[in-house]
């Protein structure tokens, strides 16, 4: 895997440094992972053993960087006042905590509007995000994923995630997680190398490429356009290997870390099978 900086979204069941050895045994030369229950909003918090056993583990694996992903629950987005409230607390913890482990980025979903519009979700997120920055301190890097779009979930189109971006005060910490999953279903055909190039092309157009930093790499089991979330094994889905193949072949995201969101069981036997797919396509 040497040419290829990419691994998976592994679990921390059991502490959260117990997520490198299972990268490891799945062959990942860098992870995405919770920073705690991901479906919960209360988590115990992080001690110096914590650190120091994941400084620990990362430096045996020697898996780099590390992604964090923000928890479900949060929606930056919110209409509710006190959902909106709560959220901004939540994300604003899972910050400190990326900080405390030395974790340089920070996925988040930009969230629902739930029915209050677009632009109110867009407003309501870049306020949170300068907010969480003022409090949470310039340490971590946040992450803003791409959506399927489905129902009123803000992130389908570049251009919402560009009107985020526009917002935010501090450019220089805030960044781009490109799933190609969701991009595919909410309608970029990257199935031949004519449309991943004509989508990266409006990608640098309205974003810049030096604003992506990381990718999800999921196959999709939904067809373009279905604006519905269901991520399959590469090749496997609707989307097909050609996309793959540009995405790993593209020296611009030689150094970007490329992480699988895919099905698998306990053994990981999947992400390796994946990982090797993806190592294939290498020119
Ligand atoms: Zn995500
Ligand atoms: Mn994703
Ligand atoms: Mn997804």
């Amino acid at each position: 895997m040497e040419d290829l900086l990419a691994g998976a979204h592994m679990s921390i069941a059991g502490g959260i440094y117990r997520a490198f050895e299972r990268g490891a045994l799945a062959n990942c030369r860098t992870i995405q992972i919770f920073l705690k229950n991901s479906n919960r909003w209360e988590a115990k918090p992080l001690t110096e053993q914590d650190r120091s056993l994941f400084r620990k583990a990362q430096k045996a694996a020697g898996i780099r960087p590390v992604l964090a992903h923000d928890s479900y629950l949060i929606n930056l987005a919110s209409p509710d006042p006190r959902h909106y409230r709560k959220s901004l607390d939540a994300f604003i913890e899972e910050m400190k905590r990326a900080d405390f482990l030395g974790i340089p980025y920070l996925v988040l979903h930009p969230g629902s509007h739930r029915g209050s519009g677009s632009k109110e979700g867009i407003q309501r997120v870049a306020r949170a995000l300068n907010r969480a920055r003022d409090i949470a301190g310039p340490a971590v890097t946040i992450l803003l994923e791409n959506t399927s779009g489905q129902g009123h979930c803000l992130g389908r189109r570049f251009e919402h995630l560009a009107d985020i971006l526009e917002r935010v005060c501090d450019r220089e910490r805030i960044g781009i997680c490109l799933d190609t999953c969701h991009l595919f279903a909410a309608g970029y055909d990257i199935r031949t190398e004519k449309g991943y190039r004509s989508t990266m092309r409006e990608f640098g157009r309205l974003i810049g490429i030096k604003t992506l930093k990381a990718f999800h790499v999921n196959d999709s089991k939904k067809d373009l356009g279905s604006r519905v979330d269901r991520h399959c094994h590469i090749g496997h889905g609707f989307i097909g290997l050609e996309a793959f193949r540009c995405l790993v072949n593209d020296r611009r995201f030689k150094n970007i870390p490329k992480i699988l969101e895919t099905p698998k069981g306990p053994d990981l036997q999947e992400d390796r099978m994946n990982l090797a797919t993806l190592k294939s396509l290498l020119k």
